[in-house]
């Protein structure tokens, strides 16, 4: 499938905001949004008033962008949170964070949600001692997500772990990382994510 293949640090410059997309240099001065913090580009610095339909589509590319997903699974995904009780917006940031690339990111076995995928599709992992290679699948309460027993002498993921303690792992999960291994201890919550996301553009470019 098609995937973005640009420059993900002009993501961030575009976006406004650090979305973390490269691991441990982002944490760094050699971050290119700490240096360049205005939209990429000729025109960069010295963009007018955007409009508001141009402010929701790009949220709406943010938050695609952020968790890795192509136009139609994103649209689904929207489609699947309008589909649930409640606030349409929060549950679509939950489902969103549900995804087992996204876990597998958030307990620090990879370091970016690229890298999350890929050993993903590579079946390093196992959910409830079941091999899953699907980076969608989405988790659910008191489900195990491990290291499957052959990956964890890979000293890519051993690297990742150690790295984990600068950006924390959420409150939901709890990660045993002498034994490669995490639970899901409650769902994700809208509240649980800090990175500023207005959902609410989302919600109203997908309603027009
Ligand atoms: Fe974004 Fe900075 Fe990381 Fe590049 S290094 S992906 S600009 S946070």
């Amino acid at each position: 499938m098609a995937r973005y293949r640009g420059s993900v640090c002009k993501v961030c410059r575009r976006e406004g905001m650090k979305l973390f997309f490269k691991g441990e240099r982002c944490y760094t001065d050699k971050c290119s949004f700490e240096r360049r913090s205005y939209p990429p580009g000729q025109h960069g610095q010295g963009r007018g008033k955007v409009s508001e339909y141009a402010r929701q589509l790009r949220e709406k590319q943010k938050v695609k962008r952020l968790y890795g997903l192509m136009e139609t699974q994103f649209r689904n995904t929207f489609a699947k949170a309008e589909r649930i009780k409640g606030v349409t917006g929060g549950i679509l940031i939950s489902l969103l964070e549900r995804r087992l690339d996204n876990v597998i990111y958030r307990l620090g076995f990879a370091n970016e949600k690229r890298e999350a995928r890929l050993l993903v599709t590579q079946g390093h992992f196992l959910v409830n001692g079941r091999k899953v290679n699907i980076p969608s699948y989405s988790i659910r309460t008191n489900d195990t997500v491990e290291v499957a027993e052959k990956s964890r002498k890979m000293s890519r993921i051993g690297e990742n772990l150690k790295s984990v303690e600068r950006r924390g792992v959420p409150e939901w999960l709890s990660l045993d990382k002498e034994n490669f291994k995490g639970t899901i201890m409650r769902l994700p919550r809208r509240d649980d994510v800090t990175i500023p996301i207005q959902e609410n553009l989302i919600v109203e470019l997908y309603s027009k």
